[in-house]
């Protein structure tokens, strides 16, 4: 079962990725985008790490609100409306449970992922964030011991296979044809996502 102390540190590890990563995430986004995805992220996560710190709220779905609420205030770009929108909804799904199995936070997830896939109106094969966050919480759902595991595996593979799609949907999508043979930065982020929970579950 997973606490409101491993929310916390999945935000928190997520935090230090995005900080680690940070460079990374810029280089994919200056190939198909605007050269800010890291910078994004990283005043993003690093606000949502002190805010939780801060006042650490009791609940998973608690710790999830108010991170998604930090992104949507402290991000500019497409992605903080987005991740942002994603938190938040997965946090409201969960309401106050103070302990959640894998497969129920695979439940709120899904709930955030279609939030974003209604905000944004991407689809699976897009080029986006969806083609990494779409596997992972689908893997995250299934009855087994090693589920994060299995997610954060899902994730990252959903992310490379983002390299050969040609963008449909923000900024990427300008570039058409162009787009092909980069991987998306969003879905980069989102494989860092899965691999911050799995490091805060101990898989
Ligand atoms: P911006 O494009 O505003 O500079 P970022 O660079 O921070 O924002 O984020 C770009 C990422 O956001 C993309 O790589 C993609 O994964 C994601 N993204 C952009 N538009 C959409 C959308 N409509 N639906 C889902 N994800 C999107
Ligand atoms: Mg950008
Ligand atoms: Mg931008």
């Amino acid at each position: 079962m997973l606490d409101s102390g491993t929310f916390l540190r999945w935000m928190a590890a997520m935090a230090a990725a995005v900080d680690r990563d940070a460079d990374l995430l810029t280089e994919l986004d200056s190939a198909i985008g605007d050269a800010d995805h890291g910078a994004n992220l990283r005043r993003g996560f690093t606000a949502v790490a002190a805010a939780l710190e801060e006042e650490p709220p009791r609940a998973p779905g608690a710790v999830l609100v108010l991170a998604g609420r930090r992104l949507i205030s402290t991000v500019g770009g497409a992605s903080g409306p987005l991740y942002g929108t994603l938190l938040r909804s997965a946090g409201k799904a969960l309401g106050d449970e103070p302990e959640v199995a894998p497969a129920r936070l695979a439940e709120a997830l899904d709930a955030g992922v279609a939030a974003v896939a209604r905000l944004g109106g991407a689809r699976a094969g897009d080029k986006t964030m969806l083609d990494a966050l779409q596997p992972a919480v689908a893997a995250l759902g299934q009855d087994r011991p090693d589920a994060v595991a299995a997610a954060a595996r899902a994730a990252a593979e959903g992310a490379a296979a983002t390299g050969p799609m040609r963008a449909r949907k923000g900024r990427a999508s300008y570039l058409g044809e162009r787009s092909v043979g980069h991987r998306d930065p969003g879905a980069t982020s989102a494989a860092l996502l899965f691999a911050a929970l799995a490091d805060a579950t101990g898989e």
